[in-house]
């Protein structure tokens, strides 16, 4: 894989790289916005692909919205994207339950993006909000809800002791299923600050439940899997743009589809680096076919 400074290709090269592909798959935070804040251009680079007939999708593995908040959002930001062409990992936990034709309570890890996909499709769920409270006797008894059939774990600022006591307890019973949202690992933040992910979250519950969860999110084959069949797309001609190598990229390469890679967010140009000195082949995977510094550096070329 050449992951190749996307900045050095001549302009016949820039061309054929823009025809190469008829549909965007765009990962959203580092890459179109930071929180709240759009980064420079990104909204006309993505306007600008469906203004030449691109298909174009959203794909975040954030949890803490519904697809219809993050649609919002998007057109808060001046992002044209409807509902039905972005995919978030609160919905894909509701979708997957849903599917399963799944009739019981889920104990929930999480925020109301998923509590409120999981309203959308008639599922019950617990847990959601805080849950501090550690008895002076260290009793972590507590009542079981035997209606409880699913354990979700997504991103939760709430994330507990007492929690993990449930998740794990609920997950005692191999007929609970166990669903995470996404393993990022960390946010984006400054040198001397660590923010953990729900990654951090989810391997947390699979170490005291002492099971592995079914993650749904990048870089794994159930949004891969979902992607290529809801939005029946062409792999070869499907471009995937991300900041994080080891969700956005990875799926691009465990599915067949071009990458560039961002350095607007997580992944840096130490890394690229890193690991194209590397001969272990798990570093390998996570290398680009492309990379930039910001989405918006495809504009002057788009627009020329
Ligand atoms: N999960 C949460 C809770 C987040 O806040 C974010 C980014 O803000 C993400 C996941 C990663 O989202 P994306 O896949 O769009 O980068
Ligand atoms: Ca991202």
């Amino acid at each position: 894989m050449a992951a190749v400074n996307f900045q050095t290709l001549s302009s016949e090269e820039k061309n054929k790289f823009f025809d190469s592909f008829d549909t965007v798959l765009t990962d959203c935070d580092g890459v179109l916005w930071m929180e709240m804040n759009p980064l420079h251009h990104s909204a006309e680079v993505m306007n600008h692909f469906q203004d030449m007939g691109k298909r174009v999708f959203f794909v975040t593995n954030n949890s803490t919205k519904t697809r219809e908040e993050f649609a919002d959002k998007c057109r808060i930001l001046n992002f044209r994207i409807s509902k039905d062409n972005l995919l978030c990992t609160s919905n894909l936990a509701a979708q997957y339950l849903k599917n399963l034709n799944f009739k019981k309570t889920v104990y929930v890890i999480g925020k109301s993006g998923i509590t409120k996909e999981l309203d959308e499709v008639g599922i019950k769920h617990i847990g959601t909000g805080p849950d501090n409270v550690i008895s002076p006797t260290r009793n972590f008894k507590f009542d079981k809800d035997p209606d409880v059939g699913a354990v979700i774990v997504g991103y939760d600022e709430f994330f507990s002791y007492p929690k993990m006591v449930k998740a794990a307890s609920y997950l005692a019973d191999p007929n609970v299923l166990f669903l995470g949202t996404n393993t990022d690992e960390r946010f984006p933040a400054s040198d001397n600050l660590v923010i953990p992910g729900t990654g951090s979250l989810v391997r947390c519950i699979e170490t005291c439940a002492e099971r592995k969860a079914t993650v749904l999110g990048k870089p794994e084959p159930y949004i891969g899997n979902l992607i290529k069949n809801r939005f029946n797309i062409n792999p070869s001609r499907t471009l995937m743009i991300g900041d994080r190598a080891n969700t956005d990229i990875l799926l691009g390469r465990r599915n067949g589809f071009q990458t560039l890679l961002v350095l607007s967010g997580v992944t840096s140009m130490d890394d690229l680096e890193k690991w194209k000195g590397s001969k272990i082949e798990e570093d390998q995977e996570l290398l680009p076919d492309y990379y930039t510094n910001t989405l918006g550096d495809l504009l002057t070329h788009l627009k020329k």
